[in-house]
């Protein structure tokens, strides 16, 4: 089955839950296994720019040039230090884009636009989210095929999970009704905790088969690989975080 642009938006308004993580390694291994792929940063802390291998000091233009100033997002694509994986890179120069894009008419969908016009170019496109349901992740999720949340395997992990499904469902239906729940995906779980377990029973039970298989384990090297500018399979092919976000990348793609 070929695929044609399909659009991940990564989501979840809390911080630190492993959604840039996600973003970089899912996007990575697709590549490594031959897809067409575009990251897309929408973080104004350009976490997922850095962790691709894009030094942000040598950009001239970033997502804020395509969502204020219409520049057309092929201009904007960089490549990333990773093979088939193309970058559409943050600054902090987004981070007054939201407060810029008040008034402007059909505002939640101004990325839909802007990626439109590259949507054939690739086989995935993953959108890396801010930590908030502001007018960036609307935008993420009216550009969306689908929905990703990454939740941590800790305390607190199921807190504002309503809010985040309250905001799908509203996208769903105002702005795009053919979005889907791609699926949950269990962060920085840790085997010895029983927290991690009840967290994991916990999840199972609210989403059911909406929950991917592939569980990412706390693993050192997925910390350390971005300090390197490297996704962590580059970094540190055998180790367990790589080995899972591989297991991830498959099921994403359908085949187990
Ligand atoms: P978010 O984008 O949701 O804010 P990040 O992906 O930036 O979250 O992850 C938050 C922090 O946790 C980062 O320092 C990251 O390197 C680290 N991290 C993410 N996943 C793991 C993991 N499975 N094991 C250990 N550290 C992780
Ligand atoms: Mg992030």
């Amino acid at each position: 089955m070929t695929v044609i642009g399909k659009t991940i938006a990564i989501a979840n308004q809390k911080g630190g839950v492993a959604k840039t993580t996600t973003a970089v390694n899912l996007g990575a291994w697709l590549s490594l296994m031959g897809k067409k792929v575009l990251l897309v940063d929408t973080d104004s802390q350009g976490n997922a720019t850095t962790g691709v291998g894009v030094d942000k000091n040598s950009l001239e233009k970033c997502l804020y040039d395509a969502i204020i100033e219409g520049v057309p997002l092929r201009e904007i694509i960089v490549q990333s230090a990773v093979e088939n994986l193309d970058l559409v890179p943050a600054t902090i120069e987004l981070a007054g884009a939201e407060i810029e894009l008040v008034g402007v008419p059909e505002r939640e969908k101004i990325l839909k636009a802007a990626l439109s016009g590259v949507k054939d170019d690739y086989e995935y496109i993953l959108i890396d989210c801010p930590p908030s349901l502001g007018l960036m992740t609307i935008n993420a999720l009216a550009a969306a095929d689908s929905l990703l949340i990454p939740i941590q395997c800790e305390f607190y992990a199921l807190e504002g999970l309503s809010q985040l499904l309250n905001t799908f469902k509203m996208v769903q239906q105002r702005l795009n009704s053919s979005l889907v729940l791609e699926g949950v995906l269990l962060t920085m779980f840790d085997g010895r905790t029983n927290l991690s377990i009840q967290v994991v029973e916990e999840v199972k039970k609210h989403f059911r088969d909406k929950v991917f298989k592939a569980i990412i384990p706390r693993n050192v090297r997925l910390s350390e690989a971005p300090s390197y500018g490297k996704p962590v399979m580059v970094y540190d092919r055998r180790s367990r975080g790589a080995e899972v976000y591989r297991e991830l990348a498959k099921e994403v793609m359908g085949i187990e």
